[in-house]
């Protein structure tokens, strides 16, 4: 395969006292070379070295940055294509001037995501370790990184490879069983095929359970705080957003209506939904109401109700635990500094199976309490630690979910007496999605589409 060479920023745009020109192709090298001045060319550098040294316009002599430069000769680098990182000090406006100069010496501006695009064409990662990489640039907590790392070393990738040798095995099986039908064995085949492929078929649905998980981290748990008037909730926002790290998003298309906040809670990202209203005064949290908050309650993932520990039970509030029945939800008494008023009883008839937690937020207690009670909520199980092979990806849930109830079909034709051929036809065909996931049997135009989702110079 004949590729160019491109060259992109491959550092964020705006501050950052480093900016990254990164050039890949069979002339990264003698490219940055007609930029740079220092000890000896960067033609003599021995591979993965870092050179110092000045940028220097060819056509004026001016010399523009002090940089630092690592060369990695093809095949050993990133995109398997001989790699050239100009680590500039100066702002945005030098680190432009750098590219735009290897861009005049006969580099292609990169398109969006095309280094990790070639290190795919060039056979260094497989599908699902790019898209890791893709969610690494936008993952929003530690959690959320490890999973998305855990996909670039490959793990699901090894997963899937070892659910597709499974697959072709049971076809091996069937194959044996259409060449030579004398040896009748048709029996023991339908026996080992119905076993292999009840096997794969679990491990997908295993891998499908982690999506949800996999999902809010990559996304956040959609979180809502609802309560009447005056009980804290505006102070409880502030808690959770000042006791955590707020998360920034860059995500394009989520401007919306609702405007969001997100916050690291022990590793659960929350996107906390319209914290207009509840940041605004409280004329408009009045207008809130239940209807609204009821459309809210729909609408999340996960609800925190606030109740005021100082007043008794209202009406408004009992439909409010009502309407949040059946929610992932946790509910709030506040105000415990307060002489306590609160039927704490009635609460807990109607909290059900919910947790109720007390706070005082003007005192500061109980916050850590709401944390560990959201991290156990999304947290539950074994799920979390040892076993990072999260499914996260909405193309990879997709792709598994058809696998399964391929195999599901292949196996209803089996009890059906079905002629084993077409059975094989099933199996083949889940082989084939299992393949799509790590990108083995996708098309050209879904990996453009794929690599063009990626940040500029990745
Ligand atoms: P919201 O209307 O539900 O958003 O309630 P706010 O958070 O705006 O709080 C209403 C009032 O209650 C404010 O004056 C807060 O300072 C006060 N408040 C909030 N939490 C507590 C608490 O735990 N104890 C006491 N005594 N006051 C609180
Ligand atoms: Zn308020």
């Amino acid at each position: 395969m004949e590729l160019d060479t491109i060259a992109a920023i491959s550092t964020p745009m705006g501050e950052g006292a480093i900016g990254i020109v990164r050039i890949s192709g069979d002339d990264a090298i003698a490219i940055a070379d007609r930029l740079y001045k220092g000890r000896r060319t960067l033609t003599e550098a021995d591979t993965h070295t870092i050179n110092y040294g000045h940028i220097v316009d060819p056509k004026t002599e001016e010399t523009i940055e002090e940089v630092m430069i690592s060369v990695m000769h093809a095949p050993r680098t990133f995109t398997k294509e001989n790699l050239v990182e100009i680590n500039c000090h100066g702002g945005l406006v030098s680190v432009n001037r750098v590219l735009q100069m290897a861009l005049n010496e006969g580099a292609r501006l990169a398109e969006p995501g095309e280094f990790t695009k070639r290190a795919f064409l060039n056979g260094r990662i497989d599908l699902s370790q790019a898209e890791g990489v893709m969610d690494l640039i936008r993952a929003k907590t530690d959690r959320a990184m490890n999973v998305a790392m855990s996909q670039v070393e490959g793990r699901l990738s090894s997963r899937i490879q070892k659910l597709r040798q499974e697959l072709l095995e049971t076809v091996a099986h069937v194959e044996v069983n259409i060449d030579y039908p004398e040896y009748d064995a048709e029996e023991m085949t339908l026996d080992i095929l119905k076993e292999k492929a009840g096997y794969v078929r679990d491990e997908i649905n295993y891998l499908l359970q982690t999506a949800q998980q996999g999902k809010i981290l990559r996304e956040g748990l959609s979180t809502v705080i609802i309560g009447r008037p005056n009980v804290g909730k505006s102070s409880l926002l502030n808690s959770l957003v000042h006791e955590n790290k707020a998360i920034v998003t860059d995500i394009p298309g989520t401007t919306r209506d609702v405007i969001e906040e997100y916050v690291n809670v022990r590793g659960v990202p929350l996107r906390l939904l319209d914290t207009a209203g509840i940041r605004e005064t409280e004329d408009v949290v009045e207008k809130i109401g239940v209807e609204r908050s009821r459309k809210l309650v729909s609408e999340a993932e996960l609800v925190l109700l606030v109740l005021n520990n100082n007043e008794s039970l209202t009406e408004e509030d009992e439909k409010l635990l009502t309407i949040s029945e059946g929610r992932d939800s946790i509910i709030i008494v506040n105000k415990t500094d307060l002489e306590s008023k609160l039927d704490m009883e009635r609460v807990r008839e109607l909290a059900g199976s919910r947790t109720v937690l007390t706070t005082s937020l003007l005192k500061d207690e109980g916050i850590d309490e709401l944390e560990e009670a959201i991290k156990e909520l999304f947290f539950e199980g074994d799920l979390d630690s040892g076993d990072m092979t999260y499914v996260s990806n909405s193309r990879h849930i997709a792709l598994l979910n058809q696998a399964s109830r391929t195999i599901d079909d292949a196996l209803s034709s089996v009890d059906a007496g079905m002629p084993v051929d077409m059975v094989q036809i099933d199996i083949t065909k889940a082989w084939e999605l299992l393949g799509e996931v790590i990108g083995d049997s996708v098309n050209e135009s879904l990996i453009d589409q794929l690599f063009s989702q990626f940040c500029l110079g990745k």
